[in-house]
């Protein structure tokens, strides 16, 4: 028997009922270094836990393990196996899987033998597998062929939002999917790669809706691999990995949102841009039919009408844009404080008597670089929207604050910049909107109002301004909930940036002739045509030229009787800007007037205007055009 003992590798100790070691074989005496005499009548529990009293829970002092000993001294019963911690004599701790069963000496007294398998590197494998699986990042389950959770990872429990023991054992197609049957039973659009695992016992992927406990949804990356595969490559169990997409989707969404915005802001801003040239030609020559006509030429209505009608048209083209960023803007820094006060008699009257308006200043004043116009121009495109969302009357809120915005608002929104803001939250109690329609509001004419009511050009001009302010704006709204916009613009010290200087003088309507020679630049035919008409009636003699190159040449030939340039800014083959700088170079005190349909600051360097040269915007209006003309040749 003792040979017998002796040739198996698990250690085996024979302990008395009063806790003496009665028999050690060999595995347990080369595993402690130890002889048999070491070993033999010393206690289990000094032996095994360098501890002086037996293991128990009931005893006060004790190590207060569960000890297998005590059950079968007191039972009689056999067998019991649990996991151990024991002390070796050097110190080190090891776990054993302990299998104790009673037996009876010579005598008849009860003893128990102990069978001990050293499990210590196993037990650690399996709690360091279990740490990975608990911190990665990805969800990841392990499934039964019954559909069954037998094992899921933090992650998983998390993006559920449910607790580890609402999972385990229950349904994966229920816990995801809150279905009552498998997913493939709803058919082909719930591809379930679980199903494929066990059908194929191959890997399995696929993109899937997976819903948390509240029914939201979780966009999700699935990938299912077998587990313990049979001889025939049937997989027992199937894990599947879940990755998160959620955000990765919100953000792809974001961008493909701000492309199209961008690439929409090209067309306008291109179609609004050529329309102002046609404009000009048209409400230009249409002033200067009524300034050639007769006081009481019985025509001069239509062209009244015609020239309203234009008016008009030029505000459409001047809110594309404001849209696409290319409007004027003259910006200076404002306190925005003061342009809410001082707009609020406005919107009080846009909103109506059913509508509350309530502002809330956020401690000090925020200074922004802004243009006033614009900036007034949004809170009433907002409180027009409001109005028309609160038909029964509701509260108007504008609130403003001063913010930063750091790495973790632009990582966490997926737009902005780092910084100090002016934040202006603009909120209503009215109708709200539905998911689809948020995503179209900021886009020129997209309206929901019956026709002739809306323009849905209100949120494009908004949206242009804000941009153009290096600022960013969000909405926010739920049908019948409200809606609440927030606008970001960035923030500067009072003071930090000069008022730019006033333009030239207005000069009086008398002295709007003159005789002097002037260089007209413009490739736009019908805007050279009636800019040249202007002049030319009001005493001007007018060179023409119709690129950038052509202007120098031009000017090159007719050096001499040039007094001043007037050059369109944005031209082929040399910009306005570029020609004039040649130009200069030659003749150092020539004075010029630039024209441009977009806002100067957004136009690029290249094609921005000098230093002191005064620019006339599109459409032109010929008393504005020529009350410059007389200010810069004095
Ligand atoms: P319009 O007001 O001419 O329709 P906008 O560009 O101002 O054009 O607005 C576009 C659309 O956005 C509106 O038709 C409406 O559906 C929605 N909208 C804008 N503001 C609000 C608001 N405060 N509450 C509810 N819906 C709004
Ligand atoms: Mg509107």
């Amino acid at each position: 028997m003792r040979e017998i003992l002796d040739s198996i590798a698990d250690c085996i100790l024979i302990i008395d009922k009063d806790f003496n070691i009665v028999f050690a074989n060999k595995a347990i005496l080369d595993l402690c270094g130890l002889e048999k005499d070491e070993v033999i009548g010393e206690k289990c529990y000094v032996f095994d836990h360098r501890c002086n009293m037996p293991c128990s829970p009931a005893l006060k002092g004790s190590c207060r393990a569960t000890c297998p000993l005590t059950e079968i001294f007191k039972s009689g019963k056999p067998a019991v196996s649990l996991t151990h911690r024991h002390v070796m004599p050097d110190g080190m701790e090891l776990l054993f899987d302990i299998t104790a069963s009673p037996i009876r000496d010579e005598k008849g007294d009860i003893q128990v033998i102990e069978v001990m398998r050293d499990v210590t590197e196993r037990k650690k494998t399996e709690e360091l597998f279990q740490n990975l699986l608990q911190v990665i990042d990805e969800g990841f389950i392990i499934i039964d062929r019954d559909f069954k959770i037998i094992y899921a990872n933090k992650a998983y429990t998390d993006a559920c939002k449910r607790p580890t023991e609402d999972i385990l054992g229950r349904h994966c197609y229920a816990i995801s999917h809150q279905f009552s049957k498998p997913c493939y039973e709803y058919g082909a659009e719930h591809p379930c790669t679980v199903k494929d695992v066990f059908d194929t016992g191959e890997p399995s992927r696929a993109l899937h809706t997976h819903y948390d406990k509240e029914g939201r949804p979780i966009y999700v990356e699935t990938k299912a691999y077998p587990l313990f595969k049979d001889k025939d490559g049937k997989a027992a169990l199937a894990i599947e990995i879940i990755i998160n997409i959620t955000e990765k989707i919100r953000l792809e969404k974001q961008l493909l949102h701000a492309q199209k915005m961008e690439t929409v802001g090209t067309l306008a801003g291109g179609v609004a841009h050529d329309f102002n040239n046609i404009l000009t030609a048209i409400i230009g020559y249409g002033q200067v039919a009524l300034m050639k006509m007769p006081k009481d030429d019985p025509n001069r209505k239509y062209i009244e009408s015609m020239l309203e009608a234009s008016d008009r048209a030029a505000n459409l083209t001047g809110s594309l844009l404001a849209f696409s960023r290319k409007g004027i803007s003259d910006k200076r820094p404002v306190e925005l404080n003061a342009v809410i006060k001082d707009v609020g008699k406005l919107l009080r009257r846009v909103i109506g008597e059913d509508v509350e308006l309530k502002t809330v200043y956020g401690g000090d004043d925020v200074t922004v670089l802004a243009d006033r116009n614009q900036l007034e121009q949004v809170l009433m495109n907002l409180a027009v929207n409001a109005r028309d969302a609160m038909p029964d009357g509701g509260t108007f809120t504008i609130t403003t604050a001063k913010t930063t915005i750091d790495e973790g608002f632009v990582k966490a929104h997926g737009y902005g910049r780092p910084g100090t803001y002016a934040l202006i939250t603009v909120s209503d109690t009215g109708i709200g909107m539905d998911e689809e329609t948020l995503g179209h509001i900021f886009e020129p004419f997209f309206t929901t109002k019956e026709v002739g009511k809306g323009t849905g050009l209100g949120l494009s001009v908004v949206y242009g301004i804000v941009k153009q302010h290096d600022g960013f704006i969000n909405c926010y709204s739920e049908p019948g909930n409200g809606t609440t916009f927030r606008i970001y613009l960035p923030a500067i010290q009072p003071g930090a940036i000069d008022a730019p200087h006033e333009e030239t003088q207005a000069v009086g309507a008398a002295s709007l002739q003159g005789t002097e020679t002037i260089l007209l630049a413009e490739d736009d035919d019908g805007v050279r045509g009636f800019t040249k008409t202007v002049l030319t009636d009001a005493g001007y003699k007018v060179i023409e030229a119709v690129d950038g190159e052509d202007a120098v040449r031009k000017f090159m030939e007719n050096k001499d009787a040039i007094r001043l340039l007037i050059f369109d800014l944005i031209m082929p083959k040399k910009t306005g800007n570029e020609a004039y700088n040649e130009i200069k170079g030659l003749a150092p005190q020539i004075k010029a007037i630039f024209v441009t349909g977009y806002s100067p600051e957004l136009a690029g360097r290249k094609t921005s205007p000098g230093e002191g040269v005064p620019v006339v915007y599109k459409p032109i209006s010929p008393k504005d055009l020529l009350r410059e003309v007389r200010g810069v040749l004095g």
